[in-house]
């Protein structure tokens, strides 16, 4: 997956978590919020019905008091014309009357006539004073009740209140199309029955008091009265509810959508934004091949010949200049350009040597690998990729790994290398000493070869003792029967130490610079026919005779 691909794929995620979140968000908030607001309203509602309730009933009281105390409770003349006035002046009250024990009126006011009916229940020997029960008339959902005040010889006066008295609204208006308002008389009828919701039957039982019950699809509120056996219920859809905030949800919704198209767009714009002009040149020399393989040569320093040499990489850019890997290795590795510029290369080499090398076939090449190399196997690919169609033998093959950066996964490596070389391509570890894995990846890592850093073939012939390292290095690499370079021979002197420390190979300016695949042709021609040996020439130069010649001292110098 690319670079820029997995960025976009990133960004498209970060966009819809951030945008899903605060979308889950309002959601929650907004349904708590209309649960919240429904159930105030709800209980406002409750709190009308049973307030309204008490205070007719408190009335009714009152007035049936007034009428027993001061004796105006029977049938009389006088007590029916006191009736009537209490009606006259009282409109809240659809009659007044006296009942029998049996509940039969004895005299109705307004006067009607007496069909033989009980308008009250049969008394019970311990029934209070007061009782209220209900009429069969039912009018828009209200029926009437019915307030009674027991006399000492058990006749009852009683009102029978209007059902206009309990004509309340059904509360929220938002929730009085959904809901279902249930004022009931414990153990009796309901009083008062509104609203369309249709309920089951369970849910019109009167809940217990002052209790708050959640079902799934509804909201229900529930209130006692303190004074009368009166429980008010209402419930109402949760559909009424949700209506509330239905608009502000949408526009949550509509919010989030465009703040996802809008963290979407910009995720786009970062992972397909030119990265930077920098960035598009270096991409676009990729392309055209600008990143070419220089070839420096590796020598026995015994007899001179050419073991093979080293492929380096150079930036060759359009106005011809040539940048040197220190300045764009570090940027290629870290942003994975460089696996592309490796194929790249290795193809441009096999096809540049691939004459010299099939006629040479002890000839050694070196590519340089870096750690990120070695965290999967398409390295396997791209070399087998290029050079198993090539005329350049698998076994002709090295790869260096730098010890200089770690490696993620040591096993994964060690097993791409045992891969390697079970393919008879070598592999080399570069710069030893300088880096991480020292004697570890020695033992770890199986390597064929050690090369040797020009840091400590520096010191070499001086009277600094860090060219000690070296033997030290030598003596490792031979005991675990290892090849060994030596890299950054500058001087003939840093040859006489590795001859005497049994150093074969070695490449540095002494013998040849980084060079193009011409030049490299040319160079090995010239050594192959004998036109030039690059040691014998430094012998001749500086130690025609013997070592410690004045000549060779201020060569070597
Ligand atoms: P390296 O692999 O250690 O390569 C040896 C470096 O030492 C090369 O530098 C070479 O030109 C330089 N050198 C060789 N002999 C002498 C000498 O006698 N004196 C001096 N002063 N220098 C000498 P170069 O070509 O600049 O490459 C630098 C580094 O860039 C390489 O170090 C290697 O780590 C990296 N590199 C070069 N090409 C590639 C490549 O194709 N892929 C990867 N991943 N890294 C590369
Ligand atoms: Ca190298
Ligand atoms: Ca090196």
């Amino acid at each position: 997956m690319s670079h820029r691909y997995a960025l976009f794929l990133k960004a498209v995620c970060v966009a819809l978590i951030m945008a899903l979140g605060p979308l889950v968000t309002a959601n929650v908030v907004l349904n708590n919020f209309a649960e919240h607001r429904a159930r105030s309203d709800l209980q406002a509602t409750t709190q009308q019905y049973i307030s309204r309730a008490e205070t007719v009933l408190n009335d009714a009281v009152a007035l049936l008091r007034h009428l027993a105390n001061r004796g105006i409770s029977s049938c009389a003349m006088d007590s029916r014309r006191q009736f009537g006035k209490m009606l006259v002046a009282n409109g809240k009250y659809v009659q007044i009357g006296v009942a029998d024990a049996q509940g039969f009126p004895m005299c109705l006011v307004p006067e009607r006539p007496l069909i033989g009916v009980p308008i009250l229940p049969k008394l019970e020997t311990v029934s209070p004073r007061i009782a209220i029960s209900l009429a069969p008339q039912i009018d828009q959902g209200v029926r009437s009740a019915l307030v009674s005040w027991r006399l000492s010889d058990d006749r009852r006066l009683f009102v029978q209140l209007s059902p206009a008295v309990m004509e309340l609204g059904a509360g929220a208006h938002y929730l009085a199309k959904d809901s279902r308002i249930e004022l009931a008389l414990s153990g009796q009828e309901l009083w008062v029955e509104k609203g369309r919701l249709q309920i089951s039957k369970g849910a019109s039982v009167p809940l217990p008091s002052q209790s708050t019950r959640n079902m799934s699809d509804t909201l229900i509120e529930q209130l006692d009265s303190g004074f009368y056996p009166l429980s008010v219920t209402v419930t109402t859809s949760r559909n009424a509810v949700n209506a509330l905030v239905a608009e502000l949800k949408v526009v949550a919704a509509i919010a989030c959508a465009i703040g996802a198209i809008v963290m979407v767009g910009i995720g786009i714009w970062f992972a397909w934004r030119p990265a930077s002009e920098a960035e598009d040149e270096f991409v676009k020399a990729i392309k055209n091949d600008e990143f070419i393989p220089y070839y420096q040569p590796v020598i026995d320093i015994f007899s001179g010949e050419l073991k093979g040499c080293e492929v380096l990489m150079r930036w060759r850019q359009a106005d011809g200049s040539m940048v040197p890997p220190g300045q764009f290795m570090t940027y290629a590795e870290a942003s994975g350009h460089i696996f592309e510029m490796t194929r790249r290369m290795m193809r441009l080499v096999a096809s540049e040597v691939a004459d010299l090398y099939s006629s040479n076939p002890d000839l050694k090449l070196s590519i340089n690998l870096f750690a990120g190399h070695f965290k999967d196997d398409k390295i396997l690919k791209d070399v087998l990729e290029v050079f198993e169609p090539s005329k350049i033998e698998l076994s002709q093959v090295v790869l260096e790994v730098t010890e200089r950066q770690p490696l993620e996964d040591i096993d994964l490596a060690r097993k791409l290398i045992a891969s390697f070389q079970a393919r008879n391509i070598r592999v080399a570890l570069d710069d030893v000493g300088t880096g991480h894995g020292g004697l570890a990846y020695l033992q770890k890592l199986g390597m064929d070869i050690l090369k040797i850093d020009k840091m400590f073939i520096d010191p070499m012939g001086s009277d600094d003792n860090t060219a000690g390292i070296v033997d030290i290095i030598v003596e490792l690499g031979d005991n675990l029967g290892m090849g060994i370079i030596a890299e950054g021979v500058e001087n003939y002197n840093q040859i006489l130490y590795l001859r005497n420390l049994g150093v074969t190979s070695a490449q540095g300016y002494v013998f040849s610079r980084p060079i193009p695949a011409s030049e490299f042709i040319q160079y090995a021609r010239d050594i192959e026919t004998g036109i030039m040996n690059p040691i014998k020439h430094l012998d001749e130069k500086y130690a025609p005779e013997s070592a410690g010649n004045k000549d060779a001292e201020q060569g070597a110098a």
